[in-house]
């Protein structure tokens, strides 16, 4: 988890291959989709571009389907899901169903001048549609509303692992490899 602008895709496809683990982006399923100008992305560019989150119901079914998929049975980094409260308890409800746990949850934190001008340079670097200042104020908005207040049902079941998203990518990598290892064991 963590703000828009926090790194969470760079640092999850690091962790991914540091681990030997698939990366699962829902940002990136959604963008795939909607270059690919399928019934999910057309739905789903509807509420990404706004900055708005993609209707549960769909977002969870794409979860359930690609965790159901043989590739990430020996494990799997989620990039971008949960992001609210009823993702927090659909994952648990497809975890169970598979007979699975989280390890880990870890929360990326940047301060919000910084945020600003990483998704400012990604803007011009990328040129992602979602990435207008209306979406980015919008994401960063839900991400403050729904998403940061989840960090605490994780930490009261010992799974939270807070970093600082700060500095050098690498540099970035190592910290949370240590953390994982001095906070979760
Ligand atoms: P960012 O973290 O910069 O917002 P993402 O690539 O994670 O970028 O997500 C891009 C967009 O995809 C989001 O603004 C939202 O519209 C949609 N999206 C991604 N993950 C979810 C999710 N878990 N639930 C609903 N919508 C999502």
């Amino acid at each position: 988890m963590g703000p828009q602008g926090a790194g969470k895709g760079t640092q999850a496809a690091r962790l991914a291959e540091v681990f030997g683990i698939v990366p699962i982006s829902t940002g990136d399923i959604f963008r795939t989709n909607i270059a690919g100008e399928t019934e999910l992305g057309k739905l789903a560019q509807e509420y990404t571009n706004k900055g708005d989150l993609v209707p549960d119901e769909v977002t969870n079914e794409m979860v359930r389907d690609r965790l159901g998929q043989p590739d990430v049975k020996d494990g799997f980094i989620l990039d971008g899901y949960p992001r609210n409260a009823a993702q927090v308890t659909e994952l648990d409800q497809i975890l169970a169903g598979l007979g699975w746990e989280l390890d880990g949850v870890i929360e990326l934190t940047a301060d919000r001048a910084e945020l600003l001008s990483r998704i400012a340079r990604r803007a011009q670097e990328e040129g992602r549609d979602d990435d207008t200042e209306e979406a980015i104020a919008r994401r960063l908005d839900i991400y403050a509303e729904q998403t940061a207040p989840l960090t605490s049902a994780y930490r009261e079941r010992n799974l939270l692992v807070q970093v600082d998203g700060l500095g050098e990518i690498a540099e970035v990598t190592d910290r949370i490899v240590a953390s994982l290892a001095t906070q979760l064991g």
